[in-house]
């Protein structure tokens, strides 16, 4: 092995190139770092983020129930007993620890009022509260019964609604069925249902 091979192989992590070179296998220490990192850990099981494949994770915790402790996420990997994705993530999926503990992450709902143009903190229950009054409203005033050729139409055309990444093709279909019902034609979520 030249000089070059060697630093080579230390940049790649060495497991593959140093059990072909040196005659021994660093495989297993590999597996066993990891093992290291998760053997406190509580397993989630949880749904990657960011599209409608909805592919399965284990999401692992330390110091969870323990007191003064705040719980800290250390690895996030895909579930192989899922049927979506057998334990495989994308590279978009595998990345889902940047975005779980992004500082600049949106943890509170927040509102940006009529004319303004500033965001602020609301909380959960005024945010519902307000969500279901702005709803109401809009389909007491949009609510269109028939169209300019006299058809039948009932929809209301007061508010749309977008769906995020996060949402399933169960979701969207739950959520399709619901704005649906509501009267809501301005309808759209990634899982396109
Ligand atoms: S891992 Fe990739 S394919 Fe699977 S849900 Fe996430 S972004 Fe979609």
């Amino acid at each position: 092995m030249t000089r070059r091979d060697f630093f080579k192989a230390s940049a790649a992590g060495g497991a593959a190139v140093a059990w072909g070179s040196f005659g021994f296998d660093l495989r297993p220490a590999y597996a066993e770092t990891t093992q290291l990192k998760i053997s406190r850990a509580n397993e989630v099981r949880t749904v990657c983020p960011y599209c409608a494949v909805g592919c399965s994770m284990i999401a692992y915790r330390i110091g969870d129930n323990a007191l003064n402790v705040k719980p800290t996420l250390v690895h996030i990997e895909g579930d192989p007993d899922s049927p979506v994705n057998g334990g495989t993530l994308c590279p978009k999926g595998a990345s889902t620890m940047q975005l779980a503990l992004a500082q600049n992450r949106e943890l509170r709902p927040r509102v940006r009022r009529a004319g303004s143009t500033e965001w602020v903190d609301i909380e959960w229950d005024k945010a519902l509260d307000e969500l279901a009054r702005h709803m109401k409203d809009s389909r007491d005033k949009k609510t269109v019964l028939k169209d300019a050729a006299g058809l039948e139409v009932n929809r209301n055309e007061g508010f749309g609604f977008v769906g995020g990444a996060t949402i399933t093709s169960e979701e969207g279909y739950l959520t399709a069925k619901f704005f649906r019902a509501l009267g809501c034609v301005y309808l759209e979520q990634q899982a396109r249902v």
